[in-house]
């Protein structure tokens, strides 16, 4: 089991089930398995539905039910979720469509099994608004980005009306008055084979989401409150920001990832200087080219603070791993710098020893620093990693983003802007000043405890709706 349970907070058991289907990328399916986890202590049976295609192993979750659909992605398509991730959620959505209904309607006729109360699905996973409509389920949507970034995916039609989109290289310092503090360059965006495609997946994530019987969120209203008054106005289906997911249970071992955890981060991290550690990490997807990789490693050297970077081996496009770097480059650090393949990251986010976050802010690496009062420096790579950066910089002025692109001397600077520098006190003061927020809304009367109390009553009177053909 991934993370423990405490037993006592676990309620009787009420005689139904939910069908939990992730997307199958670990920025999906970890915040998915955390949802599970929680609607387990409320009583409800899971069953995951998931892919062959980068499956978390069942052995590690005994008190789920899993059950593996064949989608027979061509091998070149399961590739590009690497190298074009767009075309490879479209096909996603074009072939899992049949072995999904057979499995949800196999599941639905399944009489030794509690009935099924609904499905749960990512929102990027928008076919399966149909085959629960077909087979009269409720569907639910668990959307695992920020509120901020869906409200403008869910002002695609009218940014592309504007003639914001598709984004052009000229107007990239150009305000989007209709969404500010945003600038064109916020925008998300992402390299895809047909630009066309990306519209095709937000729009049909934001429509299909609208169908559904509601939406839940890892976040939390005290962080996102305008956003989510907007989404409530425009979507029109109840919404449940319930997070942050992974402070409700005690981290025992690893999240699901194909890597193993690098625990040799917190021995290093035990030797140094409180809030002295620049931890560095871009998540699971992001690939920068072998120059950034250099420009990085010259300005963590430069900046004189210790680091902790993650280099998940296929990060630098064309290398396996290190060997572009200089020969002797860590040697000559004399320790203060520990590069590790992937880190135990809510672990280390939350050692006393770590300063600052310099993250790609994908949002389970924003809220997850967030939650431990770190400072961030944004750099981010594609789509709503760009909103979330703008929101962490501007917004919620709690951290600084590196915005002429990668070079050595604006990484040093940077990085001593925020740890050495008297600016960098205030971003702290705001980021602990939300750091207690998100412990104070999974509190007995917090926000995001009320909101899960609201999502399981609407899941009990959802049931009433489910009308079973078999
Ligand atoms: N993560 C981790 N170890 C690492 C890097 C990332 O455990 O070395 C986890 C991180 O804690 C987060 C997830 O991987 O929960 C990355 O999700 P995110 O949304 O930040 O980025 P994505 O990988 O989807 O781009």
């Amino acid at each position: 089991m991934e993370r423990q349970i405490s037993n006592s907070g676990m309620e009787q058991r009420k005689g139904r089930r939910l069908v939990l289907f992730p997307l199958p990328l670990q920025g999906h399916i970890n915040p998915m398995l955390d949802l599970a986890n929680i609607l387990h202590s409320r009583g409800f049976s899971i069953t995951i539905v998931h892919t062959s295609f980068n499956s978390p192993e069942p052995s590690n979750y005994p008190h789920f039910a899993f059950r593996f659909i064949s989608e027979n992605l061509p091998e070149d398509r399961r590739a590009c979720c690497k190298t074009d991730l767009i075309a490879f959620l479209l096909t996603l959505n074009e072939e899992c469509g049949p072995p999904f209904r057979d499995c949800l309607a196999d599941l639905l006729s399944d009489s030794s099994e509690e009935p099924i109360a609904c499905l749960i699905s990512d929102a990027i996973l928008y076919f399966t608004q149909d085959v629960a409509h077909e087979l009269k389920v409720p569907r639910l949507v668990l959307r695992t980005g920020a509120a901020s970034s869906f409200c403008v995916f869910s002002a695609f039609p009218l940014l592309r009306e504007k003639g914001y989109l598709p984004i052009q290289d000229s107007q990239l310092e150009e305000p989007v008055v209709e969404l500010p503090p945003l600038r064109v360059k916020d925008l998300p965006s992402i390299h895809t084979n047909d630009p066309e495609d990306l519209y095709k997946v937000v729009t049909s994530m934001v429509n299909q989401s609208k169908a559904s019987s509601g939406m839940i969120w890892n976040t939390f209203q005290e962080l996102e409150q305008a956003a989510l008054e907007t989404l409530h106005q425009q979507l029109g289906v109840p919404l449940f920001p319930i997070g942050p997911f992974h402070k409700r249970f005690a981290a025992t071992s690893s999240p699901c990832s194909s890597l193993p955890h690098d625990e040799t981060c917190l021995s290093w991290l035990d030797k140094q200087v409180p809030q002295s550690v620049v931890y560095v990490g871009f998540g699971s997807l992001a690939i920068i080219s072998e120059t950034q990789f250099l420009e990085i490693a010259w300005g963590l050297a430069n900046s004189n603070q210790p680091f902790l970077w993650v280099v998940r081996p296929g990060l630098i496009r064309g290398s396996d791993w290190l060997e572009s770097l200089p020969d002797g480059f860590l040697e000559a650090l004399g320790g203060r710098g520990h590069i590790v393949k992937w880190a135990p990251q809510q672990q280390v986010l939350a050692h006393p020893s770590v300063g600052a976050f310099w993250t790609h802010n994908g949002w389970n690496s924003t809220l997850e620093s967030i939650c431990e009062g770190v400072p961030m420096i944004c750099m981010p790579c594609f789509t709503d990693q760009r909103v979330n950066a703008r929101y962490v910089s501007e917004v919620w002025g709690i951290g600084l983003q590196l915005e002429k692109g990668l070079e050595r001397g604006e990484i040093e600077r940077t990085i001593k802007r925020l740890m050495v520098k008297k600016g960098g006190e205030n971003i702290r003061e705001r980021v602990s000043c939300l750091k207690k927020k998100s412990y104070a809304c999974l509190s007995r009367d917090g926000s995001s405890k009320q909101s899960l109390d609201d999502l399981v009553r609407h899941i009990s009177s959802l049931e009433s709706l489910t009308f079973h053909t078999y």
